[in-house]
Formats: structure tokens, C-alpha cells, sequence
């Protein structure tokens, strides 16, 4: 299953994911979080220790 970077629109495949998981769209290096398998689904990830640029 594959879903879309939500910045940069990128197919992203789940197979290697695990929910809760935290990791860098490969193709825009934003940080992502799973935040569903079923199906599946990311976001982007909390940066609370920084302002990041919004
Ligand atoms: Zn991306």
C-alpha cells in the first residue's frame, strides 16, 4: 500500500513502516510520522523543540 507525502506528494510505501514510526519523505526530507496502516496513512511529524519554518 502507498499513500502521499502530504508536502510534497510523493508516493510513500508502507511496507517497511510501523505505526508511530518517525522518518524523512524520500523524496522532500520532510519528517513523517505513521499515523495509520490500515489503511495506511502519514503525517507530518511534531517538531515541538523547534520553530520549523511556518
Ligand atoms: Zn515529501
Amino acid at each position: 500500500m502507498t499513500t502521499q507525502c502530504p508536502e510534497c506528494e510523493a508516493a510513500v510505501e508502507s511496507r517497511t513502516m510501523v505505526l508511530g514510526e518517525v522518518f524523512p519523505c524520500p523524496d522532500c526530507g520532510t519528517e513523517l510520522e505513521v499515523t495509520g496502516k490500515e489503511p495506511f496513512r502519514i503525517e507530518p511529524a511534531p517538531k515541538e523543540a523547534e520553530d520549523w519554518g511556518e
